[in-house]
């Protein structure tokens, strides 16, 4: 027997229609080169239905991909949904990518036309002639003082020469795409991850969730996270659903713009990965930040010290996420919960440092990559996690992988290995590829990196393996020391040795001057191991395995 119910299609079309309708008087406000600008939701609208139009004057075809080449703005917004609800395929494109991988990106997704901020043109003028298939750029006027070359078009004109449409947007099958986002490709070339409407829309109401972000009309959500990276946690289409005012950083991506944005503002949610939040630690106390109630932050692991200096200082802890480009991103999300109730403050923040439990709709299992069998959830075993549910990819964009990410029951491999308590709030050890087998044992630097991170000097750690003749790896780390402080290895390795166990004491201290970084602000240890290929020890190490 079926159910009885209306099959109407989850699709974006409604997300637009709700906000016009219900929140046409709520603000977005953009921090622009020479000040801010703000829109009423309203205003926005209108001009979502004459980039519409634009799309069918520019000759757009009708799924045809949209790339844009955008800071977090209420412009982008606007493609953000004009794109998709006129069946076309937003395709972010992330500025900071290499050339080489943009060109890739363009190229393989083949987009027809690229909308560009104005400050962003010298990254992509010189690659214009590489990417064959986009027919026009569109110059949206951030007001930099950047020549525009010859041809671009731009797109204030485009849109006051344009009717806005005047009819409701339809998508009728859900499972139509809606916009696309490559890995960033630390591991082979970028793979192109491809929402459907559906998944858009379910995945954007995660952010509406108690047990998560909580959005509601009466928030002010600043999303640091870039709109170019996985949608931005799906914050913006959340804002949208929620009716929440909304405040876009723009190219002004400093801490001090940020936490100006935040004050001014009364800024009640926002996110971002750990290193936007680092930067912005040493300026909290100057400013008045009390309106602010949820600190999401995500992409890389939490240090648990920076998540309490947060605490400290402004009075909440950050709410940390667990994700990848491939789950849209939100899979797991780390609230403490009643049976937490009775813990200490400081086992509480053991929790917080969690990535946290399945969000409702998302499994996780961890699965043991050697036997293939799954793994109880006891807090003690380890595997790699693997996800499924109505926001996790099922294959890449034309194929691309060969499926070796996806397993024969249709679950994501996401490369990330983890434990998991008996109420699944899952520990994250390492990525697979990371991790460090040491004596045929394995060494998570994640957690590593974490306990070394709690050292009141330390600024930032990654880890990393080095090759050893007795024990095949061993761990490097790589320390970054706080401006100002100075502090030696064996410091660093008197501080570990009560945290973790023997034989995972670094063999080696490295001090430098900044961890290298993804076009995404995540530790790249591809370029660490790179400078670090063939690294001898100086000496005899004490603390090998026994
Ligand atoms: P890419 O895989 O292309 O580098 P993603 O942004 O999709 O880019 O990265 C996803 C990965 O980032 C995850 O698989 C995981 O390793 C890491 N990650 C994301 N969130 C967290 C988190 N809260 N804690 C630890 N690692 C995280």
């Amino acid at each position: 027997m079926l159910g009885l119910m209306q099959d109407r299609p989850l699709a974006l079309p409604h997300v637009f229609h709700r906000a016009e309708q219900y929140f046409g008087h709520k603000r977005l406000i953009t921090a622009t080169a020479t000040g801010e600008t703000t829109t009423t939701l309203a205003e926005w609208a209108v001009r979502v239905r004459r980039l519409a139009t634009v799309l069918d004057t520019l000759g757009v075809s009708a799924d045809g991909r949209v790339g844009t080449f955008c800071w977090n703005t209420a412009r982008h917004l606007e493609l953000y949904v004009a794109a998709p609800c006129t069946g076309r395929v937003l395709h972010t494109l992330n500025i900071r990518l290499f050339p080489e991988q943009l060109v890739y990106i363009a190229g393989h997704a083949e987009d027809e036309v690229v909308f560009v901020d104005r400050s962003l043109i010298p990254l992509l003028e010189p690659l214009a002639d590489k990417l064959a298939t986009v027919r026009h750029y569109i110059v949206i006027d951030d007001g930099a003082d950047v020549p525009i070359p010859e041809g671009w078009l731009d797109y204030e004109e485009l849109l006051a020469a344009a009717d806005p449409f005047d009819g409701t947007f339809v998508i009728e099958d859900e499972n139509t795409a809606a916009a696309m986002c490559y890995t960033s490709g630390t591991t082979g070339n970028p793979k192109g991850v491809v929402y459907s409407h559906r998944s858009t829309v379910l995945h954007s109401l995660i952010s509406l969730v108690a047990d998560g972000a909580a959005l509601s009309e009466r928030d002010v959500v600043l999303p640091v996270v870039p709109m170019f990276h996985a949608n931005a946690w799906g914050l913006p289409y959340g804002c949208l659903l929620a009716g929440t005012d909304i405040v876009f950083p723009g190219p002004n991506m400093t801490p001090q713009g940020i936490v100006g944005l935040l004050e001014r503002h009364r800024v009640t949610v926002t996110g971002g990965v750990p290193t936007i939040w680092m930067g912005m630690l040493p300026l909290l106390r100057e400013h008045d930040l009390s309106a602010l109630r949820v600190v999401l932050c995500g992409g890389s692991a939490v240090p648990r010290s920076l998540s309490e200096a947060y605490r400290e200082a402004i009075g909440i802890p950050m709410l940390h996420a667990w994700g990848m480009t491939e789950t849209s991103p939100i899979a797991t999300m780390s609230t403490p919960r009643s049976h937490h109730d009775a813990l200490t403050e400081d086992e509480r923040a053991d929790i917080r440092a969690r990535q946290g439990q399945a969000v409702p709709l998302v499994d996780i299992r961890l699965v043991d990559p050697d036997s293939g069998e799954t793994q109880p959830w006891d807090d003690v075993a380890t595997g790699e996690i693997q996800a499924a549910g109505p926001w996790i990819a099922k294959e890449y964009y034309r194929g691309e992988g060969g499926g070796a990410q996806f397993t024969e029951d249709g679950w994501l491999r996401t490369g990330d290995v983890g434990t998991g308590d008996r109420y699944g709030f899952v520990r994250l050890v390492d990525r697979t590829k990371d991790l460090i087998k040491s004596g045929g044992e394995w060494i998570g630097s994640v957690e590593l990196e974490n306990e070394i991170m709690a050292h009141p000097k330390v600024a930032e750690a990654a880890v990393i393996a080095i090759p050893s003749e007795k024990w095949v790896e061993r761990p490097l780390a790589c320390v970054v020391v706080k401006p100002g402080e100075t502090v030696t290895g064996e410091e660093i390795i008197e501080f570990l040795t009560p945290r973790v166990a023997k034989w995972w004491l670094p063999d080696a201290v490295e001090f430098i001057d900044e961890v290298p970084k993804t076009s995404v602000g995540k530790f790249s240890k591809k370029t660490l191991r790179e400078k670090f290929g063939g690294y001898q020890v100086a000496g005899p190490t004490s603390h090998e395995p026994a």
